[in-house]
């Protein structure tokens, strides 16, 4: 697959990188990636894959754009408020980029749904904001040998790795025990999942092309009330339930 006149004069900075290249421009153009999630994390997310020319960008999401989302969730503007987030997002990202493809499933990730939704893709985003779903997700990329870049957001801090599935170490090898449920809003402003979101594109598109090193077996915390960010390593469990090696 070549790229055509306009791809490379819209994609033209960023083929200019040393070891990105039209190569590496290709290799988005044939990617799909999935953004599961479409919130503070997913809507910045999505523009910036769908800008860079990934491919094929699937959204996933079944809730509704409210008011109290649009602090954060940038893809949804007053007049979007009770569309799908997906469709809503969906239609501003195909304005942005026409050369991609973006599918929409308004749905909840389920086992049921999971292999249909995101079974082909070649990176995940967990732009997520529950656990049970981010250790489905995590178990299932794990099986699949899917690369999954975790990211969550809380106030005004984040957190983010990359799981390359046995390579590194899955969610269930980093938490032990799932976080504790949270029933009431998380507090947050909009540009802390937007720098986390950027971090989980920036591993995406390393991933895809080949470039740089990515945050595997290390975990990055960011607190954006000190401005400190610190990274800490961490292995695999041998008794990990998902991928471990002593795991039947
Ligand atoms: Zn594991």
């Amino acid at each position: 697959m070549s790229l055509s006149a306009s791809e490379l004069e819209r994609y033209d900075r960023q083929i200019r990188i040393p070891g990105f290249g039209v190569e590496g421009q290709v290799r988005l153009k044939n990617s799909k990636v999935a953004v599961v999630g479409v919130g503070g994390l997913g809507c910045v997310a999505s523009i910036y894959l769908v800008a860079a020319g990934v491919g094929r960008v699937i959204l996933i999401d079944k809730e509704k754009f409210e008011l109290s989302n649009l602090n954060r969730q940038i893809l949804g503007y007053q007049s979007d408020l009770g569309k799908l987030k997906v469709e809503a997002a969906k239609a501003k990202l195909k304005e942005l980029n026409p050369e991609v493809e973006v599918e929409a499933f308004p749905v909840e990730l389920s086992e049921k749904n999971i292999d249909e939704v995101i079974g082909n893709v070649d990176v995940a985003l967990d732009c997520l904001d529950n656990w049970e779903t981010r250790l489905l997700i995590n178990d299932y990329c794990v099986s699949k040998n899917i690369p999954l870049i975790h990211a969550a957001v809380s106030e005004l801090y984040g957190q983010i790795t990359t799981i390359i599935p046995r390579k590194g170490p899955c969610l269930r090898c980093i938490f032990h025990k799932i976080p504790t449920v949270q029933t009431e809003a998380t507090p947050i402003i909009g540009a802390v999942p937007a720098t986390l979101a950027s971090l989980e594109v920036l591993e995406a598109i390393k991933l895809l092309t080949g470039i740089g090193e990515p945050l595997v077996g290390r975990m990055l915390f960011l607190d954006f009330r000190r401005m400190s960010f610190d990274i800490i390593q961490l292995s695999k469990r041998e008794d990990c339930p998902t991928c471990g090696e002593t795991t039947s």
